[in-house]
């Protein structure tokens, strides 16, 4: 494993560096207990220990509303537009890395998604050890707690003034040069940092199911067909989607075509679209194969525990725990469906 040490004093001037070619994002705090990645500007406070960040890093692949096509009904013509955006996402937790691995994998696999690609072509992503854990959170149990690929640099804090840095890419690598004269690690260092993140693995640990994540599509695919746990577990559902809408592993979205008055100039645009929303399984005629909330709650954690899974032999869900937060209902917490729907199965065994 190659790695540097850098000094907190030196991040700035690497920021400043990295800036003139990257629109760079760190996580910050907004309010109490509320951070979210923002641009980066000199002297603003980059939140190293936040627990999570409230919106999820897909809007940076697939914003919530992107135009597609702009088209001219005049001359009926037509043209993509295609975002190219040099990005740098400094600060993220390995949980949200796997979400961007999964969405890598899945927005590829059935024919590549070009304007998800280039915004991802052109990210530059740096990981980072989490220091503290959201209360919510419960990422070590679906295997989250690490990654080993999917950034450029991973920054672990290994003292107050020092972090080491495992390079992920040669692009990394060379971004980090770009500062002044970079040390190696040396062993001691470097075990330094796998000791904080086992200490950090261990304490995710507490939070987690309690049971291999493995588990989880089998006994998902049983109780399928237990309506009146589906139904109990729903009956407070607002349909709101904000489940969907914060989860950094959903990626499904809408279609439209928008014209201007005179019918000249128009253009195609996608947005977000969620499993849980009212209208998202209507289909043409009025008819729709999801009506009731209850049906809608079942796909969803179906989606995560089984669906998902059979795609990339991964759960659907990285523990993050926005969507047990966004709930107002309190009823969308992954960690408590999976666990109530094994405690079922196992005492009918
Ligand atoms: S289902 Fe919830 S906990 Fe799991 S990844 Fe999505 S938002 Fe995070
Ligand atoms: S489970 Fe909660 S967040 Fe999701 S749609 Fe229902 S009320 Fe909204």
């Amino acid at each position: 494993m190659v790695a540097y040490i850098v000094y907190l004093q030196q991040i700035p001037e690497l920021l400043r560096k990295w800036s003139s070619s990257h629109d760079v994002y760190v996580p910050t705090r907004v309010e109490d207990h509320f951070y979210e990645f923002r641009p980066w500007q000199e002297k603003m406070h980059i939140a190293w220990d936040y627990d999570l960040a409230y919106s999820p890093l897909k809007v940076f692949f697939m914003p919530p509303r992107e135009d597609l096509i702009h088209f001219d009904l005049h001359n009926y013509t037509a043209s993509p537009v295609i975002k190219k955006t040099r990005q740098l996402l400094f600060g993220v937790h390995p949980y949200d890395i796997k979400a961007i691995n999964q969405l890598d994998q899945l927005m590829g696999m059935d024919g590549i998604d070009v304007n998800y690609q280039n915004l991802r072509d052109n990210t530059v992503i740096f990981g980072l050890e989490p220091a503290r854990l959201a209360e919510t959170a419960f990422w070590a149990g679906v295997d989250a707690a690490r990654v080993d690929f999917g950034f450029d640099l991973f920054w672990t804090r290994i003292s107050p003034g020092a972090f080491l840095v495992r390079v992920g890419s040669a692009q990394g690598e060379e971004m980090l040069k770009m500062g002044s004269s970079m040390t190696s690690a040396t062993a001691a260092e470097k075990e330094a940092a796998r000791r904080i993140h086992l200490r950090t693995a261990a304490r995710a640990d507490k939070q987690s199911f309690g049971f291999t994540w493995t588990q989880v599509p089998e006994f998902m695919n049983k109780f399928y067909s237990r309506k009146l746990y589906w139904r109990e577990k729903a009956k407070t559902c607002l349909s709101c989607g904000s489940c969907n809408l914060v989860c950094p592993t959903c990626y499904c979205f809408d279609i439209q075509d928008e014209t201007d008055d005179h019918l000249k100039t128009g253009k195609r645009y996608r947005q977000w679209d969620g499993c849980m929303l009212e209208g998202f399984a209507r289909i043409a005629g009025g008819l729709n194969f999801r009506p009731n909330a209850w049906e809608r709650y079942r796909h969803r954690y179906m989606r995560k525990g089984k669906y998902i899974y059979d795609r990339i032999g991964e759960l659907g869900c990285v523990g993050c725990g926005r969507c047990v937060k966004a709930c107002t209902a309190k009823i969308a917490n992954p960690r408590e469906v999976f666990r109530e729907i094994r405690e079922a199965i196992k005492n009918e065994v």
